[in-house]
């Protein structure tokens, strides 16, 4: 691999990017002072190198996406095949292509028996959109037009398009979509290291459930169509709910007849130690949207898992569903996503999450006697480490969020990529990481916090 760059001008690169590229999710004003991009040129394995030759550890899978590593070349080799036999065809007007009935078969053969038909997207925001267009209609259709209303959490991730970022629970996101949907609510996350207080797990995870049916009372169990939430969270800081949680969840549901909708975005595809999140989880879903390991990022690519019973009505029941994207169940997109998971099955990936699981957790744990962390937890090839100024009463440092920028700065100083959601620092690697490479996280990790503790120390002082 050409790890020197040797042919690529990353001044060039640079400012090409500070004079033309508009980016998402980015500060302008900070990212203008200091100077512009960090620029990626290659990957192999877990590993990526910048434009300045560093070798980075990426911990995070690119965003939580790239499960089967970088570099493979099944993947690439699997979209050159299918762009030389038809490269784009739609699937609107009952028309479809070869990769695109493979991919929806092989989605549903993962999938417990009862979702046999997909929904293809281009991305989790497009898929929750989608949900949010039949789960509508098909309240209508069902003759209950008043169930028009979506229970979420806050915090919770969903994407970033206008009906996603209202479906989703960050506060920043709302104030800048302007209104606020009518019909969307959101209900507190089952985050015990800050809202425990002296309760066990077991006993905040049932409070926590409780929120959501105070809502449902409030909104009416009748206006309720739909909740949705991550299995376990994920950009709200991978929050892995007490035991008892999703369970009630499931229980409060069924009991108002409102579905449920798993958005295994994240979890999906074996990131938590089996197919689904909703498995680790122990609870059944309605619905399932999905992206990000779908195709482990190598191109873009979103779906949509309906339950039969939901399929059955909206067959029977008929008319046209006007909704779709151009590139829905795009040819290319899907033969490497269908490769993709032949390579998770061939090689085992989500047993090897399973297996892993215990090994990462005690690794992340070996971290606890580190003076500002507070917590450590992890499900499969998912986790976190809170950072804390007291760990005996789970405090925070002031201003959220400032001190998990400087860890995570640190980290990116010292080759390894962990992301900051507020001051958890979160971890979701490829499922191809090795136990040696797990270790060195953690080697890389007590660096960064090593370091951040001294920043910190150094501003009281
Ligand atoms: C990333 C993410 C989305 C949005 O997916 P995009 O492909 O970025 O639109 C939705 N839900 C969850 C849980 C996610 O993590």
């Amino acid at each position: 691999m050409n790890v020197l760059n040797k042919n690529i001008d990353i001044a060039e690169v640079v400012r090409n990017d500070i004079e033309h590229h508009f980016h998402p999710f980015t500060d302008h004003k900070a990212f203008h002072a200091e100077g512009g991009p960090r620029v990626m040129t290659q990957a192999e394995g877990v590993y990526i190198w910048d434009g300045k030759g560093n070798k980075i550890l990426d911990a995070m899978s690119g965003l939580w996406c790239v499960n089967v590593g970088y570099g493979r070349k099944e993947l690439a080799e699997a979209a050159y095949r299918q762009m030389l036999d038809l490269p784009y065809y739609n699937t609107f007007f009952k028309t479809t292509t070869v990769p695109t009935t493979e991919l929806a078969a092989k989605i549903s053969s993962v999938m417990p028996d009862r979702f046999k038909h997909i929904f293809f997207t281009n991305s989790g925001s497009e898929s929750n959109d989608t949900i949010v267009r039949f789960v509508r209609h098909y309240w209508k259709l069902k003759g209950k037009p008043y169930r028009q209303h979506f229970i979420a959490r806050v915090r919770g991730y969903h994407g970033s398009t206008m009906v996603a970022a209202n479906l989703g629970g960050f506060q920043g996101m709302h104030e800048q979509v302007g209104t606020e949907f009518p019909g969307f609510h959101h209900v507190q996350q089952p985050h015990w290291f800050d809202f425990g207080g002296d309760k066990t797990p077991e006993e905040f995870g049932l409070e926590a459930a409780a929120a959501l049916e105070n809502k449902i009372l409030e909104v009416g169990p009748d206006n309720v169509a739909a909740f949705i939430g991550e299995p376990v969270q994920g950009a709200g800081g991978v929050i892995i709910p007490p035991s008892t949680y999703w369970p009630e969840v499931e229980r409060i549901c069924r009991k108002y007849g409102i579905l449920i909708i798993s958005d295994e975005v994240i979890c999906g595809f074996g990131r938590t130690g089996n197919w689904w999140g909703f498995e680790t989880m122990g609870f059944s879903p309605d619905i399932v949207p999905m992206a990000k390991g779908l195709s482990s990022g190598y191109l873009p690519i979103g779906a949509v898992a309906f339950a039969d019973h939901l399929i059955k009505d909206f067959f029977e029941l008929g008319g046209e569903f006007y909704h779709g994207m151009t590139y829905a169940g795009h040819p290319v997109s899907c033969a490497v996503a269908l490769r993709n998971i032949e390579i998770i099955q061939q090689e085992k990936l989500v047993e090897r999450a399973r297996e892993l699981g215990p090994y990462f957790a005690a690794a992340l744990a070996s971290l606890r006697d580190h003076p500002i962390v507070g917590e450590t937890r992890s499900v499969g090839l998912i986790g976190a480490i809170e950072i804390s100024n007291d760990k005996a009463k789970r405090g925070r440092f002031a201003k959220p969020g400032r001190v998990g920028s400087m860890c995570r700065d640190n980290c990116i100083r010292n080759g390894l990529i962990m992301r900051a959601c507020w001051d958890t620092m979160v971890l979701s690697p490829p499922l191809v990481i090795s136990r040696q490479e797990i270790d060195k996280i953690v080697q890389l990790a007590r660096v960064a916090l090593d370091a951040t503790y001294a920043e910190v120390k150094a501003e009281v002082a």
